[in-house]
């Protein structure tokens, strides 16, 4: 039997973080910081897909009567940061000496593609700044707050502290380990299977669930597949249901023995595909043909070669060649062998599995086999969660 709407340990531990952060910084946040911070945070989420491997920030300015003066995100990489968008969108810039700028993340102070956000605000010297969580990028890591303080600005931190995190836990998760963040999607029948045994896996889940999936893609930087997955499904994963950026795509294990013509390879997309793969051989002179093929000839998007485990792409190496690229995410879309190697390499942050009320009873499994062969060893999920998605069930796990 499937349990429903069980909670794991996510939602308690959000509430003890949030009055340990007043315990510690001894300042109480009125309700309407709280307020103003959390609109920051949903303009910051606006950012969502476009400004990676940045992170999401969003500024709301308040002038000292408690009216919204000014306000603003970051949009794009490489553009304005959230700070100088709020501050260009003032009318009257005399209001601004006496305002208070809440900001998601602790102004930058370093001097990036844009001049720091920190020297801006020195100068307008609003009365106070308040900022959800320090950041951790070795360039800034209270850096911004101390030069916002010495110009004698009042700064407060931590307010919201904990939705700051969630928010850009792709970016934090990248910054901390040097590679993405890895969420394994699984779409299975209630026994367990993600394909017929003809293949065929259209469509086990609702119309929903997919939907869901492509929201997912676009805030996503990237998804990914195995090659098998690839040569059965010629799949496109591209964003359909929903407008939203299209990720890069990646592939594992592939070129060899794949068709130029699969969508991946061929469609409008082509340069935004990634191929990480290996040397068949040890030897330069034994690779694969169609690889070399790939590389110097018909293919527009990237092939990243890494070394070897157990006969595959080694998936460790994988996931850091792609934080190198500056990928901070990372769907994994399948199938059974990518997901297994993934799971057994303990390369899955978090797992998000769809189970529809349908029944194969053959085919192909979602996992098989992570060397578990007594309780004692089973894989625990940290925290959980279990939602319904139009006529399936979604557990959303962290591993
Ligand atoms: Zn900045």
């Amino acid at each position: 039997m499937v349990p429903v709407a069980e909670k794991g340990s996510k939602k308690s531990n959000d509430d003890v973080g949030e009055s340990q952060i007043r315990l510690y910084s001894g300042m109480a946040f009125t309700k309407q910081d709280k307020i103003w911070m959390q609109r920051a945070l949903n303009l910051a989420r606006k950012g969502s897909g476009y400004v990676s491997p940045n992170p999401m920030v969003g500024c709301v300015i308040v002038s000292v009567d408690g009216d919204i003066i000014g306000e603003g995100f970051h949009e794009r990489f490489g553009k304005e940061h959230a700070e100088v968008n709020a501050v260009n969108s003032v009318d009257d810039k005399s209001k601004l000496t006496k305002a208070t700028v809440y900001v998601t993340l602790e102004p930058c102070s370093h001097h990036g593609k844009t001049p720091p956000c920190t020297e801006i605000l020195g100068e307008l010297k609003p009365a106070r700044v308040v900022v959800a969580m320090k950041d951790p990028n070795p360039k800034v890591n209270g850096k911004g707050i101390a030069y916002l303080k010495e110009k004698g600005i009042r700064v407060e931190t931590g307010l919201l502290k904990e939705k700051a995190v969630e928010l850009n836990r792709f970016f934090l998760h990248h910054l901390e380990y040097g590679r993405p963040f890895l969420t394994l999607k699984i779409a299975q029948t209630a026994d367990g299977y993600i394909a017929a045994p003809n293949g065929d896996s259209k469509w086990i889940t609702s119309h929903k669930s997919r939907e869901l999936v492509h929201r997912w893609r676009a805030s996503y930087d990237a998804v990914m597949v195995g090659r098998n997955t690839v040569e059965t499904d010629n799949p496109t994963l591209t964003v359909r249901h929903i407008e939203g950026r299209q990720p890069v795509r990646i592939v594992i294990d592939g070129p060899y023995g794949l068709s130029k013509d699969l969508n991946l390879f061929s469609d409008q997309y082509e340069e935004k595909t990634i191929i990480i793969t290996h040397n068949r051989e040890q030897a330069e002179s034994d690779a694969d043909p169609m690889l070399k093929l790939m590389k110097t000839n018909y293919f527009r998007g990237k092939i990243l070669v890494v070394d070897r485990h157990e006969g595959h792409t080694n998936l460790k190496t994988a996931m850091h060649t792609l934080g190198d690229e500056g990928i901070t995410s990372v769907l994994v879309e399948g199938g059974q062998a990518l997901s297994t190697a993934l799971l057994k390499q303990r390369l899955v942050d978090q797992l998000e599995l769809f189970i529809a009320p349908k029944l194969l009873g053959g085919g192909t499994r979602s996992l098989l086999g992570l060397n578990i062969n007594r309780m004692e060893d089973i894989l625990p999920f940290h925290s959980f969660e279990w939602n319904r998605v139009g006529d399936d069930m979604l557990l959303t796990a962290k591993i």
